[in-house]
């Protein structure tokens, strides 16, 4: 081995440690950044490394893609605005999918000898002869996930942009794309076996087909299982690209991207009761006319709301999308010290998928300063819910509908929600009678206990602060 090949080894050994401890610190939200610092510092190192490998070819196209790459990163991610996240993450998600979908075409055309080029390190012998099953095999599979993952993280961009309808149903779907994924076996299979372009055009062709065929009609409360899964299933395509060029950066931080995208993946669908192959093959509710919601929504100052949880003993606060959207969070934390201040015993109720990303709602509440013993996951908060004086829901809807449990027709009902109308009192802070991600009417919003505080969550979280000084005497 070369001097300067030793020297990429080390690189890479470095980088993967750095990864490793990155995704450790990651675990916890009072370490998260620097464990982001310390991954970003090993995918630095691993890139540079690159340059040290051997028989490196065309260096100006690599240089000029990295440039490009980093410009574009660098100013779309300080542009992006906060809410438009989730956006960003799927796109960033679909696009480690195509790259890894993109090395498999050029290392399947190779050995097809249409793309002129060493052989891949880990392949054998002159190109469309002698490659070895186990690399083709591996650089088939890596495309397929990775083609899948591309599309279908696009079609999930632009159901969370807006640009795309929820849901996208028509009859016979599922047999449907049971077929379209059966026909890219087969032409993965052809691929295999004969190398020829046209059987590889084909595959790759019916691969992005399906990921986009599979994601239209998935919605509402499966959309976060499915990114998760999707995150999952680009760190196992960039695996399996790695063994095919023989490159352990690519293989480890594959398999860490793999195996911590199946863990949110799985953790995601427990906590929706749902199993990865009904959020694929099957959708949330049973379909047909959902039911209709008596009754009308009941305004509320904000003078009274604040005297109402000022002289509670326990007040629940739930946030969802809208707060994001607000920006509340740092004006919710300075109401909830001056509950606090006043005696009441206040915590924040969090629902897994709450907003538009896994986490979301805990990034939020820790930016804003509040500590973490005061947040509590749905599964232990909704039995306190009943000895609750007031919850105060913040932005969230879709995660707080009691339609999840009554209403079988409804496109959310199954999925798990925070019992937020078992409470004595709930006050619900939205701008309007707008619908949330699922776009459906909210059975809690119309409740005999429910009052709605119509406004900006900013704004309002404000006045709740300022009424709440007016009673202690301005302080
Ligand atoms: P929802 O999307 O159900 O509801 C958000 C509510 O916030 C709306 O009803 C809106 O009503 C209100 N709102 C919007 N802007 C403001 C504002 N400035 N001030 C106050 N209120 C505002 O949010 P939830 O968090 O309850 O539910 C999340 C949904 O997103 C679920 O359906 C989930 O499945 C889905 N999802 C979650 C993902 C995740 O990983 N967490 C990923 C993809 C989808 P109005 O317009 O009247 O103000």
């Amino acid at each position: 081995m070369s001097m300067q090949a030793m020297l990429a080894s080390a690189s890479y050994f470095v980088a993967a440690t750095l990864f490793l401890l990155g995704l450790q610190r990651m675990a916890s939200p009072k370490t998260a950044r620097s464990g982001i610092r310390w991954a970003g510092w090993g995918m630095v190192i691993a890139t540079a490394a690159t340059f040290l490998l051997p028989d490196l070819h065309n260096l100006g196209l690599i240089v000029t893609a990295l440039v490009l790459g980093t410009v574009l990163a660098w100013v779309s991610g300080k542009k992006v605005a906060i809410t438009d996240m989730p956006q960003m993450v799927a796109l960033y998600n679909g696009m480690g999918g195509g790259s890894a979908a993109a090395i498999g075409a050029v290392e399947l055309l190779k050995f097809s000898g249409l793309v002129a080029g060493a052989t891949a390190v880990a392949g054998a012998g002159a190109p469309g002869a002698g490659a070895p099953v186990v690399t083709l095999v591996l650089a088939v599979l890596g495309s397929a996930i990775g083609a899948v993952s591309l599309s279908g993280s696009v079609i999930a961009w632009a159901k969370l942009d807006g640009r795309l309808d929820k849901r996208v149903v028509f009859p016979g779907q599922q047999v449907f794309n049971l077929a379209i994924a059966l026909a890219m076996v087969v032409l993965g299979a052809l691929a295999v076996t004969t190398l020829s372009v046209h059987w590889i055009v084909a595959f790759f062709l019916v691969a992005l087909a399906l990921g986009i065929l599979m994601t239209l009609p998935i919605g509402g409360a499966d959309m976060p299982v499915v990114i998760s899964l999707y995150n999952a299933l680009t760190g196992l395509a960039v695996a399996f690209e790695g063994y095919v060029l023989g490159n352990q950066a690519l293989i480890i931080a594959g398999m860490m991207v793999g195996a911590a995208g199946i863990l949110l993946t799985r953790l995601m669908a427990k906590a929706m009761n749902r199993r990865i192959g009904s959020v694929l093959f099957s959708n949330f509710g049973g379909g047909g006319q959902a039911q209709e919601i008596a009754g009308s929504q009941k305004p509320i100052e904000a003078g009274d709301v604040a005297a109402m949880m000022a002289f509670a003993e326990r007040v629940v606060i739930v946030p969802g999308y809208g707060m994001a959207v607000a920006q509340a969070q740092h004006k919710i934390w300075e109401l909830t010290q001056k509950l606090i201040e006043r005696g009441v015993k206040v915590k924040f109720a969090i629902h897994p998928v709450a907003g538009r990303m896994p986490g979301h709602m805990n990034v939020l509440l820790a930016e804003a300063g509040v500590p973490y013993d005061l947040i509590v996951d749905m599964d232990d908060i909704n039995p306190e819910f009943r000895n609750t004086d007031v919850s105060l829901v913040i932005g969230a809807n879709d995660v707080v509908n009691p339609v999840a449990k009554t209403d079988p027709a409804s496109p959310i009902y199954g999925m798990p929600i925070l019992d937020v109308s078992e409470s004595r009192n709930t006050i619900v802070i939205k701008r309007g009678k707008g619908t949330g991600f699922a776009g459906i009417e909210n059975a809690l919003f119309y409740g005999d206990n429910t009052r709605m505080l119509y406004g900006d969550g900013a704004e309002m979280a404000s006045a709740l602060v300022s009424e709440l000084k007016a009673l202690d005497g301005g302080h």
